[in-house]
């Protein structure tokens, strides 16, 4: 069975990426434009840079000062080669299967012959190994490489990346045994890479690895730095975590890694409490475009309600993180809150990476951008994580190899299947074809131009001599969605909706989701957007941009609330005018200020995921209300 996450059981089964495809639309045509450019692009930038050519001077004993890339540069390589063995799987291209010998040939050559494998430590100059487990990522590397071979094993099976990351992994068995050093890497990845392997291979001793690893931490076995233990997440243990906090990447990773290890472990008060992190977390410290992080000093969680547009981090990788948690979650309780957050994910954080050409990417994604970016070089690495332009490639370039991989194997986050039926998480355009026990086939065909339409309609593919069912998520935004089937119209969800009897071919099932555009008010505890009001479409997050505005000015802008969102193509316009304000001396005057306000007029806002597609632009997803500014004299 092929797909990111193997659970040896839950509530909810994935289902193989062999048994999804996507067959285009927004998801589809994104999964496209990966394949046939970004994976190229990431492979060409990290050439240049020298990050591949690091693994042939370990190999040939020529490694020196001045080594390119950071400390964690082999894990793009590994995430690369991971969106490689989930691209080869999905097409079969001849391209992703010649880049990955290509890829695995370098990489096998730099390992050494007890297994140990990193370009950063450990050979001629370096430090040696293990010598900075706070910041030296070695562990993490591995872990990533885990990842990349167990998409390798599931697609394709033992092979040279297997063979490299097995003895990898038997080295970091040695190395960190119960016997061994009594350490853990600052920032977790080893885990969640060993619980997979582990399960992919059938080998539990990584996943006690892994276990190990999770049990260690929490208990100040790193060193403190100025940004403090919780920064990886060795201020708690994790059992005793009420919320995420620290670096937003770190944290999730590791909660992920907790979800394997508690499931392969039958550990319920571990689950449990992974879930009540991501209850909190999602309840306080999160925005509302699903992003994660709210303080670039530390790329961290802030403190609840700590939620500003402007500084507002959401890392890219955080996103990607986000949905490896939620998707874990909900394999082990079936809970669709989960596959919710995940669909937010997606349409506002994951979609709004890669430009449309796949060849440049946000990093961080802000909610209010207060100057326009400038224009990224596409032959320049962009220093900064933080930006109002797309770029290229970045000097710590996580972000771009992580939503390659993500978007490779997308197809296996579409749905999943129990002993009773079929669960249709997210939709698309795609064919499912999956079987049930007692040889039901739950085989669909989903058509639908979700987003922009909510009409999805699942069409059965194939007869069925027992009865099943097919359950459809209804988003928790969705109040007054409807399901049709067998002529006749019912009230459906928000939560699920099921259908069960023994299909037949040609049988119609259609979900109406309502799509016109709503406000939706934040939590007056946020105080950074108090007396605002942002507007969602369906699953996307609208903004509103400066070039839409006639004399692009975001700042003074105020909308009506009275005036419910309209649907235009392609958004919404909402209805509100600017107020006329000064620059004074001092932004702190002792009355309230009375603005002259000018013509109410149709603000058109578009999703949060196509912005600065047509050229650099100022942005906002809160719009301050109307109401909320004192009024002008006499009025
Ligand atoms: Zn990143």
């Amino acid at each position: 069975m092929t797909s990111p996450v193997l659970p040896s059981h839950g509530r909810a089964r994935p289902l193989g990426l062999a048994q999804v495809r996507l067959t285009g639309g927004f998801w589809g045509h994104r999964q496209a434009v990966n394949a046939t450019a970004t994976l190229a692009h990431c492979e060409s930038w990290m050439e240049r840079l020298g990050w591949l050519a690091n693994f042939d001077r370990v190999a040939d004993g020529t490694t020196g000062p001045g080594r390119p890339g950071w400390s964690f540069s082999d894990s793009e390589v590994y995430k690369l080669l991971e969106a490689l063995a989930w691209e080869s799987a999905r097409t079969g291209d001849p391209e992703a299967e010649a880049a990955i010998k290509r890829l695995t040939a370098r990489v096998a050559r730099a390992q050494d012959p007890d297994g140990y494998l990193n370009t950063c430590f450990g050979h001629g100059d370096q430090p040696p190994r293990y010598s900075d487990l706070e910041m030296g990522h070695e562990l993490y590397n591995t872990g990533h490489l885990l990842q990349a071979a167990v998409a390798r094993l599931r697609t394709h099976g033992e092979d040279d990346l297997v063979r490299v990351a097995r003895r990898a992994a038997d080295h970091v068995c040695r190395a960190f045994g119960p016997d061994g050093l009594d350490g853990i890497c600052g920032h977790p990845e080893i885990e969640v890479g060993l619980a997979e392997f582990g399960r992919a291979l059938g080998e539990d001793r990584y996943v006690e690895q892994a276990r190990l690893f999770l049990d260690r931490r929490g208990h100040g076995r790193l060193r403190d730095i100025p940004l403090g233990r919780a920064y990886f997440q060795d201020d708690v243990p994790i059992r005793e975590a009420d919320v995420w906090r620290g670096h937003a990447v770190r944290a999730l990773y590791l909660a992920a890694a907790a979800v394997d290890v508690a499931v392969e472990r039958g550990d319920d008060d571990l689950l449990r409490a992974v879930a009540r992190q991501w209850e909190r977390s999602v309840a306080r410290r999160t925005y509302i475009t699903g992003g994660m992080g709210s303080r670039h000093q530390d790329e961290g969680f802030g403190e609840d309600w700590e939620l500003p547009p402007d500084r507002a981090y959401c890392e890219t990788c955080a996103g990607v993180a986000s949905i490896m948690v939620s998707w874990r979650l909900h394999l082990a309780t079936g809970d669709v809150r989960y596959t919710d957050l995940i669909e937010r994910t997606l349409y506002n954080v994951i979609a709004a990476s890669p430009s449309d050409d796949g060849r440049a990417f946000f990093y961080a994604n802000p909610l209010h951008e207060r100057a326009a970016g400038r224009p990224a070089d596409p032959d320049e690495v962009s220093p900064r994580a933080e930006a109002g332009a797309r770029a290229a490639w970045f000097d710590v370039s996580c972000c771009p190899t992580n939503v390659a991989r993500t978007l490779a194997s997308l197809h296996g986050y579409l749905a999943t299947s129990d002993d009773d039926g079929l669960q249709i998480h997210q939709y698309a355009p795609c064919e499912i074809r999956a079987e049930l026990p007692g040889g039901r086939a739950a085989s669909v065909d989903v058509e639908t131009a979700y987003p922009e339409s909510g009409t999805v309609r699942v069409r059965i593919a194939a007869d069925a001599d027992a009865p099943w069912t097919l359950t459809l998520r209804v988003p928790a935004w969705a109040a007054g969605a409807t399901l049709t089937e067998g002529g006749r119209t019912l009230p459906a969800g928000p939560g699920v909706v099921s259908v069960r009897r023994a299909f037949r071919a040609g049988d119609e099932i259609v979900l109406d989701l309502p799509m016109a555009p709503r406000f939706s008010w934040p939590d007056p505890r946020i105080d950074a957007v108090r007396g605002c009001v942002a507007v969602e479409r369906g699953p996307e997050v609208l903004c509103l941009e400066s070039l839409d505005l006639p004399d692009g000015e975001l700042d003074t802008l105020v909308v009506d609330p009275g005036a419910v969102p309209r649907a235009v193509p392609g958004g919404a316009v909402v209805r509100g005018r600017v107020l006329g304000l000064d620059g004074g001396a001092w932004p702190y005057p002792p009355d309230p200020v009375r603005a002259a306000r000018g013509e109410w007029f149709d603000v058109p806002l578009a999703p949060y995921h196509r912005w600065a597609r047509r050229g650099p632009s100022s942005m906002r997803v809160f719009l301050p209300l109307s109401s909320a500014q004192p009024p002008p004299e006499g009025e």
